[in-house]
Order: C-alpha cells, then structure tokens, then sequence
C-alpha cells in the first residue's frame, strides 16, 4: 500500500495541499496539478497509482480529462466534486470514473476511497488458473503449460502471457502492457513489450507449430486469439 504514487489534479492550492498531506500521511507519495490539461502529459511521466480528478478545473474541465485519460489508459481515477446532486449526473455520463468524493470531504474519507480503489483495482491475489486453449497458466505455481508441455518464462514473459489470458480476444496497446506487467510507464520502453512478445511467440511456437496465438494488431498493440 505504501509508496504508491498518487496525482492530485485540484486548482485550489490550499485544498490540494490539504489532501496531499492526508495521504502523505497515509503513506502516499503525492503530487499536485493545478490545471486540466496538464494531466495526460504528467501521468506519461509519473505513472501514478491513481488519480484525484476534481471537476471544475482550467485548461480542461475534469469529465473531459477523465474521458480522454480513459482513451489511453485504464489508471483509477476518483472524481473529486463539490456538489452531491452532481454525483448522479456524473455516474449517468458514464466517463469512465471508479469513484466519486463530494466536498467537503474528511481526510479519512477520501484515504479509505483511495484505499478500496486501488485494491479493487490490482489484481486478485487469489488462485487463477487461466485456460486458453491448449495453454494453462496458473499463476500460483507460476507455471504455464502448451498442450502439457511446461514453458520456461521469465516474470516479464508470464506476466505478459498471464494479462493477455486474462482478457482474450481484447487488443492492449503496448503502453498499457508496460503498466499492467512492469507497473510503470515510460517514454519509448514501447519497444520492449515487442522484445518480450518475441520470445514468447517463439517458446510457445517449439509446441505449437504454425500456430500464431499471440496476434499483432498494427498500430495498435497485441492480442490472444486462441
Ligand atoms: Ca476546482
């Protein structure tokens, strides 16, 4: 829980300093914006945990960050609002926001939000054993299998393996593989997804001839299709 890195998107100092504090306090890292554009550009280059979005904000207003975040990125985000009857008409716009705070907020209030959210957000700890055709991954044992044959993966090969089973069918830009395998993002480590993507394709092809099960979708990212 400790050191996760939050983005406090707030144009009022004294409030976004205020909140800052409570999570710091919390065992946060934090960082503040005061306007809605500068938001995609610092979450390129912090790669939070999260996002503290309020609503009424310069440059951009906060659904439209909101919506133009999720374009690119599935990073939590809590919208933070003044207004209670708001609530409903921000959930009925379906912007793609994991939850919603209403000012005044207490500090325990909004690290408990934090705190669901972002356990909603990682990924079950418990057993998940994924069946994808002739693949099983089990991420307990850390174990994958090709029609019975154990495949001998590195932890950014079976995490990329694991993310792509957990969603078959579903495109991943490379970005959000580098977020979801590494935990981070950055500025040209594109390329290393495609590196990995590589040697997995070629120990799961020493069993599966002729068989592509991890597709390429250009200009876009990748896919499991089985
Ligand atoms: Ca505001």
């Amino acid at each position: 829980m400790a050191d996760e890195h939050l983005l406090i998107v707030e144009d009022e100092v004294k409030l976004a300093e205020l909140l800052k504090d409570y999570l710091l306090k919390a065992g946060f890292k934090a960082t503040c914006v005061s306007r809605g554009d500068e938001v995609l550009d610092k979450i390129r280059a912090l790669s939070p945990a999260l996002v503290l979005l309020d609503l009424m904000l310069p440059g951009m207003d906060g659904v439209t960050v909101c919506r133009e975040l999720r374009k690119v990125s599935d990073i939590p985000v809590i919208m933070v609002t003044a207004r209670v009857d708001e609530i409903d008409r921000l959930i009925g716009l379906e912007i793609g926001a994991d939850d919603y705070i209403c000012k005044p907020f207490s500090p325990r209030e909004v690290v408990a939000r934090v705190k669901a959210v972002l356990r909603r957000a990682r990924p079950a700890e418990a057993s998940q054993r994924r069946v994808a055709g002739p693949i099983v991954l089990d991420e307990n044992t850390r174990q994958v299998t090709v029609d019975g044959h154990p495949l001998n993966l590195t932890p950014s090969e079976f995490g990329l393996l694991g993310v792509l089973m957990g969603s078959p069918e579903r495109v991943f830009s490379r970005g959000e593989l580098l977020d979801k395998v590494q935990g981070y993002r950055f500025e040209g480590y594109d390329r290393t997804i495609d590196s990995h993507i590589k040697n997995l394709r070629k120990k799961i092809a020493v069993h599966l001839p002729g068989r592509e099960i991890i597709l390429t979708i250009y200009g876009v990212g990748y896919k499991l299709s089985v």
